[in-house]
């Protein structure tokens, strides 16, 4: 198994610079933190005492994030049309619109790529969708859409890492245990505020407007939240004896965004929530209801309510 701890340290760096000492201090900065396993599925806990990771779950969250990033981009118009117009959300009515057939298909090719890669004995084996990069060096040096797309990817992936850290700390910790569920929102909650509780000083240090690091991060985060949901079966998404109903934790997510947020962030969470259901509607053979709306958070909130 690869010692993958320096490259974590790297991405959480990234993402919240300002927390940097402090997850080290936690976390430690020593090698054998962090291990990419060559194991099948997907894989990202915390066991023995260490963070566990493989490929494939790296590449899933990988497409999924940037599906995300993509998706935000193409509903933005037409929500934006729709909004003006006082209509309410209707797939029906959005997918005669032959701009967005061709981005709902390309969302599609991500989620069918996931659903392939749960079951590939190597990422080799499951080319990435259209408009996905490969995840290399120099990826984020395109346009401004590809430098937002790997921001919001790295930011997932952070908050993803700083999930499992917490349950590696718990685990290390002396004391009370926590029951499995609670375990999951405490992790949930450590992992967010690492990413959004301190952004005021990055701000402050960037010269830059805190609202808009934390709304950006938080967009990082709900991206994060909804790739496990697109990874997750259908049964497991309202909850188990070990973890929340999905619905819960997006909540959770959304409800630590900056308030109020910019108008890109609803526009954005609305556009990401709305290709998710109906991608997994489509998947799952499921109906989508016209969703009335005043506000984008009010259509993201409902639309991410349905997940
Ligand atoms: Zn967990």
């Amino acid at each position: 198994m690869l010692d993958v701890s320096k490259a974590i340290d790297l991405l959480l760096g990234g993402a919240a610079p300002e927390r940097l000492e402090e997850i080290k201090a936690l976390w430690g900065d020593a090698d054998e933190r962090a291990f990419l396993s060559d194991r099948t599925g997907f894989l990202l806990q915390a066991g023995f005492g260490v963070v566990q990771v493989n490929e494939i779950a790296l590449r899933q969250l990988w497409i999924l994030t940037y599906a995300f990033s993509r998706a935000a981009d193409f509903y933005a118009l037409p929500l934006l049309h729709l909004a003006k117009a006082q209509l309410p959300f209707d797939e029906g009515l959005l997918a005669g619109i032959p701009d967005q057939a061709v981005g709902d298909a390309a969302f599609d090719e991500a989620l069918s790529a996931v659903a392939a890669l749960a079951e590939a004995l190597s990422i080799d084996e499951v080319p990435l969708p259209a408009g996905v990069p490969i995840p290399a060096s120099g990826v984020r040096s395109g346009g401004v859409a590809e430098q937002a797309g790997f921001d919001l990817a790295c930011m997932a992936a952070a908050y993803t890492f700083l999930h499992e850290v917490r349950h590696v700390l718990l685990a290390k910790a002396d004391g009370e245990t926590l029951a499995p569920v609670e375990e999951e929102i405490e992790c949930d909650r450590f992992a967010r505020d690492m990413m959004l509780g301190r952004v005021d000083e990055y701000a402050r240090d960037h010269q830059t407007d805190p609202a808009a690091v934390a709304a950006k991060r938080s967009l990082g985060i709900l991206f994060a939240k909804l790739s496990i949901v697109a990874i997750t079966p259908p049964s497991q998404r309202l909850g188990s004896e070990t973890h929340p109903p999905v619905r819960d934790r997006i909540r959770s997510a959304v409800d630590a965004a900056p308030d109020p947020a910019p108008d890109w962030f609803w526009l954005a969470a609305a556009g990401a929530a709305a290709a998710l259901t109906r991608g997994l509607a489509v998947r799952e053979g499921n109906q989508l209801e016209p969703v009335p709306f005043h506000q984008f958070s009010d259509l993201a909130r409902v639309l991410l309510h349905k997940l």
